[in-house]
């Protein structure tokens, strides 16, 4: 279970759709070929939880997050800033028309951008804060991106422990 968690916030394309849950497989005709973010793991470990690109509004049923078994996916081994993205929890801010993304350290309830947030539990854990995804807040991203240049001059992997 340990190398799924290294695939959560990992890209990937839908390839094929031979293994997945009943429910995803309704659908394979819409779904292969699309791009999606691994966001969680569902099924203790049998299934990824994959977030479309793209509007609410475009998929079916709504839905953008769709189990789908892991053969049925290509997954794109990179991280855009490993070791950095993974210590910040997901947490959503609402009063919008769309909850948005943000990043939210694992000992807070206040994202980097300044935003209450609450963080979003699934099953027994906190997802991560996915950089990539397409509503991660643009703020939080951006101050991310600023740590992990801070931690890159001062040659550490990872944010300074409190
Ligand atoms: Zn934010």
């Amino acid at each position: 279970m340990n190398g799924l968690w290294s695939k959560v916030g990992c890209r990937a394309t839908i390839a094929q759709m031979r293994y997945s849950p009943e429910r995803t497989r309704d659908c394979a005709a819409w779904l292969v070929g699309r791009q999606a973010t691994v966001v969680g793991i569902v099924r203790h470990g049998a299934y990824a939880l994959i977030e479309l690109d793209g509007e609410r509004e475009e998929s079916p049923g709504g839905v953008l997050r769709w189990p789908v078994h892991w053969d049925d996916l290509e997954i794109y081994n990179s991280l855009p800033q490993p070791g950095q993205a993974d210590v910040y929890r997901l947490g959503l801010s609402k009063g919008t028309r769309r909850a948005i993304q943000h990043a939210v350290p694992a000992d807070s309830t206040v994202s980097l951008c300044g935003m209450r947030a609450r963080p979003l539990p699934l099953l027994e854990w906190s997802l991560p804060f996915v950089p990539t995804a397409a509503r991660a807040c643009s703020e939080c991203v951006l101050e991310l991106e600023q740590r992990a240049k801070l931690a890159a001059v001062s040659g550490r992997t990872s944010p300074e422990p409190r």
